[in-house]
């Protein structure tokens, strides 16, 4: 494949853009070599400026479930953009998804819009500190609830109370009243909550993570996580930004039957546009002004072409029972169909997969948690998104992403994707 274009519009970007893009993953960073660049994407494919088409399975990193420029979506936006791009003042359109968001996901009563994930997950831990008047959070090392302060806490070894920031600009104070557990870890939260008795307002999990490769949680985990909240006071939050309108019409509390207080979205609910939303009963969203004391607010939030889009999708998953099936049918020939080549070339591999989420660790042990998957061969990873990127199959740059398998995608997409796999398995033994 030829990327001359693109490696000149990088080259061009870099001059204008911090390394050239505008979210760090897209620069390859984790993987080497140059990004290439999009210049339209239709179905399952994406094409891209030197001519090369991709089968795409990164889905804009979740939001493209159905398929790229899909038609519902496309044409509630065009309407839309005809009557105007933002007004700042109600519209109809924002109680429509709203109602429909609340009648798809158990457990919550209202819903409040936003523009992004990180801005859902940050309003979320905010509203549970006004809510129960405690400063502290806890939140799991490997976990990404987006880029607010709060979160960029890295872990230490496994038992650290106080998390240290991350990033320079997140400072000590902030760093403070984060703390980490691992995930799968359910005696390491309780520890945590008894050293920190009645300081605790939450638990921010992402339910099934996405953010370090896919992990499945254990028998018993997120159950544990409800009893233990439900005991000490906490609020559970649970970040469904990856995972909410995907692995199910009601994401994972539906799919695994696990009720959180506070429930946050990105991606799938805004249909491709940028939205976020954070949900929960009544009582506890009824602290959100105007009704309540805890501050949150927007210029553009519930965007008249950003509900449109998102309403669009959700009214089509919300009529197509079949679409989750499918989807996790395919995702499932996928994981089978890989995990038979590397086996048959004797690669050690350890693959996850709930639903639509799948993601190959090179790692022989079961992957769990965040050290369990940073103990995978990160130069096999290289080799292999490289090798597969070359044979037209576009994998998440990062062995820390998830795959997001799209509905566009046809079972001849999934056996070229395995036949390009055979052909460089080769390659990745050494
Ligand atoms: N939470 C999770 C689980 C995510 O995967 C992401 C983004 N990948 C975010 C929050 C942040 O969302 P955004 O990038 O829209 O701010």
């Amino acid at each position: 494949m030829i990327y001359k274009r693109s490696s000149a519009l990088f080259k061009e970007a870099q001059k204008y853009i911090p390394g050239g893009v505008n979210s760090p993953v897209r620069a390859f960073n984790a993987v080497g070599g140059e990004p290439i660049y999009v210049k339209e994407a239709k179905g399952a494919y994406l094409y891209d400026e030197d001519g090369n088409k991709l089968i795409d399975y990164i889905a804009s990193w979740g939001p493209m479930i159905l398929g790229h420029a899909y038609q519902p979506v496309v044409d509630a936006v065009i309407e839309k953009t005809k009557k105007g791009t933002s007004y700042g003042i109600p519209t109809e359109i924002e109680t429509q998804i709203a109602k429909l968001a609340v009648e798809m996901v158990p457990g919550i009563d209202k819903i409040r819009f936003v523009n992004s994930g990180t801005e859902a997950c940050m309003s979320a831990v905010r509203l549970a500190r006004g809510f129960t008047g405690k400063d502290k959070i806890i939140k799991f090392a490997g976990c990404y609830h987006g880029h607010s302060d709060s979160f960029l806490i890295q872990a230490g070894s496994g038992a650290v109370t106080f998390g240290a920031p991350n990033s320079p600009g997140v400072t000590k104070g902030t760093a403070k009243d984060t703390l980490l557990a691992n995930y799968n870890d359910l005696a390491g939260v309780k520890k945590l909550i008894e050293a920190n008795q009645g300081e605790i307002a939450c638990i921010i999990i992402e339910p099934v993570p996405g953010n370090m490769g896919c992990i499945i949680p254990k028998e018993g985990f997120l159950e544990g996580l409800r009893e233990l909240c439900h005991q000490h006071s906490i609020l559970l939050i649970f970040d469904e930004v990856m995972t909410g309108f995907r692995l199910a019409k009601g994401g994972v509390q539906e799919l695994l039957d696990v009720q959180a207080d506070i429930v946050t979205f990105g991606k799938v609910v805004g249909g491709g546009l940028p939205v976020g939303a954070f949900a929960a009963r009544e009582e506890i969203m009824n602290h959100l002004a105007p009704e309540g004391p805890v501050y949150q607010a927007g210029t553009l939030s519930g965007n008249p072409l950003a509900m449109a889009a998102g309403l669009a999708m959700l009214q089509s998953l919300n009529e197509n029972n079949e679409v989750f099936k499918s989807l996790a049918d395919k995702t499932k020939y996928l994981h089978e169909g890989i995990a038979k080549v590397l086996t048959a070339h004797e690669i050690p591999h350890s693959i996850n997969r709930l639903g639509s989420m799948v993601s190959v660790h090179f790692n022989e042990d079961p992957v769990v948690d965040f050290d369990s998957a940073a103990k995978a061969n990160n130069e096999t990873f290289k080799k292999y998104f490289h090798g597969m990127l070359k044979r037209g199959v576009y994998l998440p740059p990062s062995a820390f992403e998830s795959y997001f398998l799209n509905d566009a995608l046809s079972y001849a997409d999934l056996d070229f994707t395995i036949q390009a796999l055979n052909d460089l398995a080769p390659e990745l033994k050494n």
